[in-house]
Order: C-alpha cells, then structure tokens, then sequence
C-alpha cells in the first residue's frame, strides 16, 4: 500500500473539519451539510494529488501495470476527465476498481470577469470552501495563466491585497495546476505561459509548487514547456538555493521594490528576516550554478523608490548580477497610503537603469479594471452553497 509519507494526499477530513471550525467565522448550522460532503470527499484518495511518477508507484502497488498509469494521468491531465466513467482505455473493471478506491478531485468556478484588454480573472472555490483567484492574460504572441499558490498570504507586503485577508493555507500541487487547465479548457486555448504570481508566496510552498511544475511540464499532461514557467518570490534565500537543484529549468523573478533595507524592509516586513544582501547573495550563487538570467521586479511607488539615488543603490546592487529588470507602476489597493508615480518620475527611472545597460522593461498590470492586476488578488468571502 502506499503510505502518505511518500505522497502528499488530500488532508485527513479532521483536517479540513478543524481548519473550518477555527477559520471561519462565518460557521453556522446551514453549513452541517458541507462538512459532511468534506469528509465524503476526503474519505477517498485523490488521484490528481499525484505526479504521473508518483501515480505509476500507486497503481503498480495495485499490481496493475505501470502504462495504466499513464493512461489514467493522461485522463486526468490531458484530456480533462472528471469521473471514471469515461476512461475509455480502461477495462470495465480496472475503472470500477478505480471508482471503489479513489475519487478525482475538483474545484468549482464561482466567477469569470472579464477586464477591458482581454484579460480574464477566475474565481475559484476550492473543496473546502475556501476561494482563490487566478488571471488569464491573453497577448499576440502568448497566452498565460497568473496562478495561485496560497489562499491568503502570510507575508503582509504593505502595497499588496492579498495578505491583508491574513494566511488561511497552502494550496495542493493538483489547485496550483487545476487552475492553468480549468482555464485552458474554458477559454478554449493553449495555454503558453505560466507565471506564479497570483495569491500567496511560492517558496513558503515550495513542494507542492515545484510538485505543479511538474505536473505542467508533463507531455501526457498540459505540457507546458519549463523555460515558459516563471516562479516570483518575496526573496527567501532558502527557496532560491532550492530551486539551484530542481531539475527543470523554470525562470525565477525577484521582487525586490527598493534597493535599500530601510525602504524595503518599509514595503515588505520580510525584509527583517532577509534583508536585501542575502537575496542577492543567493541570487548570485543561482546564477552561478545555474547560468540561468534572473528577473528583478520593482513595484515603483511615487516619491519613495524611484528617486535618483535609490535609482543608482538599484544599479550598484545588481551591477554584476546577470538579471533583467522588470518595472511595474504601483496599482493602488485599499488601505495603503501610497501611490503611483507620475509617468516622467517613471520614465525618468527607466532611463536612469537603461544607462547602466540593464535591460529594463516596464510592465502594464493586466486586468486592473476588475482588481485582477498585480497585488490586487485577495481571498473574497465566497457563499457556499
Ligand atoms: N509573493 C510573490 C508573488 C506574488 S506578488 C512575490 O512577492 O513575488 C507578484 C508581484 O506583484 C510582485 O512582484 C509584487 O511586488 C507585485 N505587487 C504586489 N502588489 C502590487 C501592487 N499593488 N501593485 C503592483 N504590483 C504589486
């Protein structure tokens, strides 16, 4: 049999249970019935909790043969299966085995908004009731999801939406990749790109992260090459040395935001903890080991970070760094006194860095007309029903 030490499974259903009593607020006798469908739920194992390798190890503990793992990681990853049923390569009683021991997981869509420049932002609920948003963001040249990793967000960066509905939990490997092919199917494309960038901070889930890339990466799954994954993190130094050894070659962005550690540490209380040399020590041994460019991301706030002199400690800072740097106008969310700058502070900047011969571009947020643009994704209170 398999053990959960080996292969991370839905949480246990007293699990779930707890995380509902003690999170929500909102609790109330109508939601008897949902906590009864949870531990129907989870009372089977979900097959989508598995990389096709990790699948091949379940079903030959079956004594099944190791290519009906592939047929039935193809179902789910590929063509998009939801039930047993139509695994039509399947034996009758390979699928009613199947159906017995194990259930396939789902998350539901609550909502499609679509914004003005063609970008669409999906709201999802997951299992236990908790919602997550994600972004499809539609360009000539490529057609990309900005995904999820956390409901909430433990991090509390000043500027962003989503920590301030505080950290409920981790999302699964199969709710990080679910999201890329839920909107791959509805909106009817290939999806090209993926960037995670939405809720929450990659490396404080790093497993089940990495887990998705691989997932995506799958050619009997969504098969989305490796170079065209971007993973964006706060800067935790111990997540960026991680990534030296996994072995796909996804691209890894840093959100820097000011280039010195008063101003930093303002914007991102992470910055304590690491402050910004110990970034950029670990993304210099990254490079390093991996010849890798990275990308460093600024959020620039009016009067604060894009002054000339914190324009010259950027360029100082990232001088022998092999990197790109990504500049992004600040979108202004509730609560959060700061603002954007006006377009010639921003352009000044700009100009600024490309004097110093880094390649700098300035990145338009997506989708800002329905809260879907960069910071601006949160957990809403969803009605369960
Ligand atoms: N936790 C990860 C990924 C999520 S944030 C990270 O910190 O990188 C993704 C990007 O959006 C980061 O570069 C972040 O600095 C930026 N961002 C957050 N809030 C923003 C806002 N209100 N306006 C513009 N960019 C924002």
């Amino acid at each position: 049999m398999v053990s959960s030490s080996h292969h991370s499974l839905d949480p246990p259903s007293s699990t779930i249970l707890e995380a509902y009593f003690f999170s929500s607020p909102r609790i109330g006798k109508g939601s008897l019935s949902i906590l009864r469908k949870d531990l129907m739920i989870s009372s089977r194992i979900n097959l989508k909790s598995f990389t096709r390798e990790g699948l091949k190890d379940l079903i030959t503990s079956l004594g099944w043969k190791t290519y009906r793992a592939d047929q039935i990681f193809q179902w789910l990853w590929q063509k998009g299966s939801i039930e047993f049923d139509g695994m039509t390569n399947l034996a009758q009683r390979y699928r009613a085995e199947l159906k017995r021991r194990f259930r396939i997981g789902q998350m539901k869509v609550c909502k499609q908004i679509p914004a003005q420049d063609g970008s669409v932002k999906y709201l999802f609920q997951l299992e236990d009731g908790v919602g997550i948003e994600s972004v499809y963001m539609p360009e000539p040249s490529r057609r990309s999801v900005c995904v999820s990793v956390q409901v909430g967000c433990p991090l509390h960066c000043h500027f962003c939406a989503t920590g301030r509905s505080g950290f409920i939990r981790n999302l699964r490997a199969w709710e990080i990749a679910d999201q890329v092919v839920t909107i791959q199917r509805l909106e009817g494309v290939r999806i090209s790109h993926v960037v995670f960038m939405g809720m929450g901070e990659p490396m404080l889930n790093l497993d089940e992260v990495l887990k998705s890339v691989e997932i995506l990466n799958d050619d009997l799954g969504p098969n989305i090459g490796a170079r065209r994954m971007t993973i964006s993190t706060a800067g935790i130094p111990e997540g960026i040395i991680r990534l030296i050894h996994f072995p796909l070659p996804i691209k890894l962005a840093v959100s820097l935001n000011a280039a010195t550690d008063r101003i930093r540490s303002l914007l991102m209380p992470i910055n304590r903890r690491y402050p910004i040399r110990k970034v950029i020590a670990a993304l210099h041994r990254y490079v390093a080991m991996t010849n890798r460019m990275v990308t460093i991301e600024y959020v620039m706030f009016q009067g604060l970070n894009t002054t000339k002199e914190e324009g010259l400690r950027l360029i100082r800072l990232v001088k022998k760094l092999k990197c790109k740097i990504n500049l992004i106008p600040y979108n202004p969310i509730d609560g959060c006194d700061l603002l954007p700058p006006e377009e010639d502070e921003m352009m000044s900047f700009y100009e600024l860095l490309r004097t110093a011969h880094k390649t700098v571009t300035i990145r338009k947020s997506r989708g800002k007309d329905v809260e879907a643009g960069c910071g601006q994704l949160r957990s809403r209170p969803l009605s369960v029903s």
